[in-house]
C-alpha cells in the first residue's frame, strides 16, 4: 500500500490488518535480541585454536611473556597493531583486552594531567566540549559524560562527519577539546570517511585548541562484508603532511577478530603523546597480558593471515546483513523508513519517521524482540528527532534474525500508520 496516497478509510483498514499481524506475532511468545553488536558463537569458534596454540612456548625473542613488564607490549603484537592501523610500530602500543579502556585512560589523562604540562589539563577549562558525530557509539559518549565533558552533536553525512560544521564549531568555540570518530564502517551508520574528510580531520590540529585531540577509533578496520572493500585514507600520513601528529589518538583491537572478551587492543599517537600517556598507564599496570598477545600473533601473524581470517567472519556475517536488508526493502520500502546498506562493520542504522523510534522499540519489546534503546546512539541518550534505531544482526542465528526482522518491520509499519491516523 502507498501510504502517502491512502485515504483515511484505507489507513484505518491497514491499521486493523497490521494490528492483527502484530497480535499474531505477540502470541508466539518470542524472546529475541537485536541489541549489542557481539560476535556469534560461530564467529568466536573461528579462533578456538588460540587455546593451547603456544604449546608451552612462552618466549618471544628475549621476552618471557609470562613475566611482568613491557608496557608497550611485545614486538610481534605491536607490529600487528601498526599494520592494522597503518601506523609506525615505534609509537604503537599493544595492550590489554579492551580498546575502550585505553580510550577512557587517554581521556582521563588529558582531563586530569593535560597533554603538555599540568596547565593544559582540560579540568582547568570552563566548559570543555567534545564533538560527537551522530548517530555514534554510545560507549564513547558515556566516557565523555563520565568526565563531565559537554557533548555537541555533529551530523553524519555519507562522507563522514559534516566537516563544514566541525570547522565552523571549532572556530566559534575555543573550548572544544576533541572529537570522537569511527572512521571505517562507523557504528552504527557503516560510513567510511572519504579521503577529503580524513584530510580535513588531520588538518583540524592547525585551527583547534592546542590540546584538541581526535579519538580515531578504528574498531572495524578489517571488518568487511564485501569482497571489494573500500579503503580508508591513512590519517597518520595526512597528519604528517599537515604537521599535526599530536592531534590524533588512534585505537583498534582484535575484539571482533578473535575472542571479543579476550582480544588485544592497540594505541598509536605521536612520540610525545605516547610518552606522556605511559606515565599514567605505568601507575595503573606493570604491563598487559603478553601471553595473550603472543598467542594472538601466533594465530594471526600478519595482515595476510588477518584478511584470510576476516573472510571467514564475512561468510558468517554477510548472510545476516542480507536478511536484515531484504526485510527492510521487501517488508517496508522507503515510504516507512530509510536505512544504511553497510559494506562492513556490525550495524544497520534505521531511520523511522520523526517521533517514532521510541514507540517502535516499545512495540517490538512488547512482542518479544529487544532492540537497542532508542536514543542510545546519541549523547545523553537523546535523539533530537526520535528517529534512529540501531540494528545489530551479528549475534542471533539466521532463523531468529528472520523472525526478529518480521517483528521489527511490522512494528515500524504499525507505528507509522497509527501516527498518520492521529
Ligand atoms: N569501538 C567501537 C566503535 C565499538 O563498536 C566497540 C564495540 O562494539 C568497541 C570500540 C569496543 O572495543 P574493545 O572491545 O576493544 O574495547
Amino acid at each position: 500500500m502507498d501510504i502517502k496516497q491512502a485515504s483515511p478509510d484505507q489507513l484505518i483498514e491497514f491499521e486493523q490488518q497490521l494490528s492483527a499481524e502484530y497480535y499474531e506475532l505477540q502470541a508466539q511468545n518470542l524472546s529475541l535480541n537485536l541489541t549489542r553488536g557481539k560476535p556469534s558463537a560461530e564467529q568466536l569458534t573461528l579462533s578456538d585454536a588460540l587455546d593451547g596454540i603456544l604449546n608451552g612456548n612462552y618466549q618471544e625473542e628475549t621476552t618471557d611473556t609470562r613475566n611482568y613488564g613491557g608496557l608497550r607490549g611485545i614486538m610481534g603484537a605491536r607490529q600487528l597493531g601498526a599494520d592494522l592501523m597503518g601506523t609506525d610500530v615505534e609509537n604503537t602500543m599493544a595492550a590489554g583486552n579492551s580498546s575502550l579502556s585505553l580510550m577512557y585512560m587517554v581521556q582521563l589523562n588529558q582531563y586530569l594531567y593535560g597533554c603538555c604540562g599540568e596547565a593544559s589539563a582540560w579540568k582547568h577549562l570552563t566548559a570543555p566540549k567534545m564533538l560527537c558525530p551522530v548517530p555514534g557509539y554510545d560507549r564513547h559518549f558515556s566516557i565523555s559524560e563520565n568526565l563531565g565533558i559537554e557533548m555537541i552533536n555533529v551530523p553524519m553525512t555519507n562522507q563522514g562527519p559534516d566537516m563544514d560544521e566541525v570547522e565552523h564549531l571549532l572556530q566559534s568555540d575555543d573550548e572544544i577539546i576533541g572529537m570522537w570518530c569511527v572512521p571505517k564502517y562507523s557504528n552504527p551508520t557503516g560510513t567510511v570517511y572519504s579521503d577529503e574528510t580524513v584530510d580535513r580531520i588531520a588538518a583540524l590540529g592547525k585551527i583547534a585548541h592546542p590540546s584538541f585531540r581526535v579519538m580515531w577509533d578504528n574498531a572495524y578496520a578489517v571488518h568487511d562484508l564485501v569482497a571489494e572493500a573500500p579503503i580508508l585514507a591513512n590519517i597518520t600520513e595526512r597528519c604528517k603532511a599537515h604537521g599535526t601528529e599530536d592531534s590524533v589518538w588512534q585505537f583498534a583491537s582484535t575484539s571482533k577478530i578473535t575472542f571479543a572478551g579476550a582480544g588485544v587492543s592497540f594505541l598509536h599517537s605521536s612520540a610525545e603523546n605516547m610518552g606522556n600517556f605511559e606515565q599514567l598507564l605505568g601507575v595503573t599496570t606493570i604491563g598487559a597480558d603478553k601471553v595473550n598477545q603472543l598467542r594472538t600473533t601466533q594465530l594471526i601473524p600478519d595482515m595476510q593471515a588477518m584478511y584470510l581470517h576476516m573472510q571467514k567472519h564475512r561468510k558468517i556475517l554477510a548472510p545476516k546483513f542480507d536478511i536484515v536488508l531484504s526485510h527492510l526493502a521487501n517488508d517496508l520500502g522507503h515510504d516507512f523508513a530509510k536505512w544504511t546498506k553497510p559494506q562492513g562493520g556490525y550495524f544497520v542504522s534505521l531511520d523511522v519517521k520523526q517521533g517514532l523510534a521510541k514507540t517502535v522499540v516499545e512495540l517490538a519489546d512488547a512482542c518479544g524482540v529487544k532492540l537497542t534503546s532508542a536514543g542510545a546512539p546519541f549523547p545523553y541518550g537523546k535523539d533530537p528527532d526520535d528517529t534512529n534505531i540501531r540494528i545489530a544482526p551479528s549475534f542471533p542465528p539466521l532463523q531468529e534474525l528472520e523472525q526478529a526482522m518480521k517483528v521489527l518491520t511490522t512494528c515500524v509499519k504499525l507505528a507509522t500508520v497509527r501516527q498518520l491516523l492521529v
